[in-house]
């Protein structure tokens, strides 16, 4: 992760809840957390390595302490990154952005649960695989919709899809947190999208 490339965006940890990683909430130097989603969570081998090269500063820890052989150290729960990493401006189209933008959730029919893709305008008739032409369907209604236009297939979208931008991912994003939040990360996670405003 913290490859010469600097490139602090790619391994996260995916399960938090398993606290044998005692992940650390990475924050942006705004002290915004880097990614919503997945939340920015380090574990701690990557923690620690990202203090001794001076690329972070603590600002929260876990009572546990990992020992090297000249000094022991406590387990970092919050970190900040002292260099400010620029938000991406493109959302790259990808299943796992498709289903996050769609909320993961049936765009006919809002079921949840398990989810395909489904090309609006299908590609027997010259549809393309985009942001704007492929939604999350479930199979019922994948099934119903087939090679059919959207007016013939009688199903309608809850809405138009369309290319996000990153502000709408992160939005969506905080609306699914992880099944295990720490204490410690709490003052720099706003769940309750309320608060927005
Ligand atoms: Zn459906």
């Amino acid at each position: 992760m913290l490859d010469d490339h600097g490139d602090f965006r790619t391994h996260f940890v995916r399960e938090p809840s398993n606290l044998r990683h005692y992940p650390a909430l990475v924050l942006n130097a705004d002290f915004r957390p880097l990614s919503y989603y997945p939340l920015s969570l380090w574990p701690w081998q990557e923690a620690i390595k990202a203090v001794f090269l001076d690329r972070v500063q603590i600002i929260a820890e876990y009572d546990e302490v990992v020992r090297s052989q000249r000094e022991a150290i406590r387990i970092p729960s919050v970190v900040v990154l002292k260099d400010f990493i620029k938000p991406q401006k493109r959302v790259a189209f990808t299943r796992f952005n498709l289903f996050l933008r769609d909320e993961f959730c049936c765009q006919y029919c809002g079921a949840k649960g398990e989810l395909t893709f489904d090309h609006v305008v299908p590609r027997s008739r010259g549809g393309v695989t985009s942001w704007e032409n492929v939604v999350a369907a479930c199979s019922p209604c994948n099934l119903k919709k087939a090679n059919k236009s959207l007016r013939n297939s009688g199903l309608k979208l809850r809405r138009s899809p369309r290319h996000p931008s990153p502000e709408e991912m992160h939005a969506v994003g905080r609306r699914f947190p992880p099944n295990y939040l720490h204490e410690s990360w709490m003052d720099y996670l706003y769940w309750d999208t309320e608060l927005e405003s």
